[in-house]
């Protein structure tokens, strides 16, 4: 069985990420969204990771046991050592992460050469949509439902991360 992780902030997870992960489940036949910190962004993120995972969690119910949800704080190639996996999966949306995903895919190649880096283009559809602008809008009490995975009560996940930062 073909197993790949897609590991990112997913702070929160957006209709992009669920469009990636779409693409990645005809190439692998299970795939494990990784919620980690990146060490460029603050430690604990605007939603808990708590919550970011209940998020996706909700968002993949329709892929059954083909998709797994886990968190972890150590390098990327080392979660890959832990579960046993040797590809991962990441988006491209712009050139910016082209440049940026090379760098990272390139210094785990060095790393340990056996873990291959497979991307998937955007769907142009959803190629504006990040984790940033969907924060931007709901911080301000806008609607980020046009870029969040269908049927995703959204409103109930920011009541909870407000009870826990009380
Ligand atoms: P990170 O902080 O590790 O970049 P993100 O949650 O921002 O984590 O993104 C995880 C992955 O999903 C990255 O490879 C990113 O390029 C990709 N991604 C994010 N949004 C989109 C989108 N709209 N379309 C395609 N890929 C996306």
């Amino acid at each position: 069985m073909r197993t790949a992780i897609f590991p990112g902030s997913f702070d929160p997870f957006t209709l992009g990420h669920l469009d990636v992960l779409e693409s990645a489940l005809k190439l692998f036949d299970k795939v494990i969204v990784a919620v980690g910190y990146n060490s460029n962004k603050a430690t604990s993120g605007w939603f808990p990771v708590d919550i970011r995972i209940k998020i996706i969690k909700d968002s993949v119910k329709p892929f059954g046991k083909r998709v797994d949800v886990c968190c972890y704080k150590e390098l990327t190639i080392d979660l890959c050592h832990r579960l046993g996996v040797n590809f991962i999966v990441r988006g491209l949306r712009t050139t910016t992460d082209f440049e940026f995903e090379g760098v990272i895919a390139q210094a785990n190649k060095v790393m340990d050469p056996d873990i291959v880096t497979v991307y998937v283009q955007a769907s142009h559809e959803y190629s504006f949509i990040s984790s940033t602008v969907v924060r931007d809008v709901l911080i301000h009490n806008g609607d980020a439902t046009p870029f969040l995975p269908k049927g995703l009560d959204i409103k109930k996940y920011i009541k909870q991360r407000k009870e826990l930062k009380k």
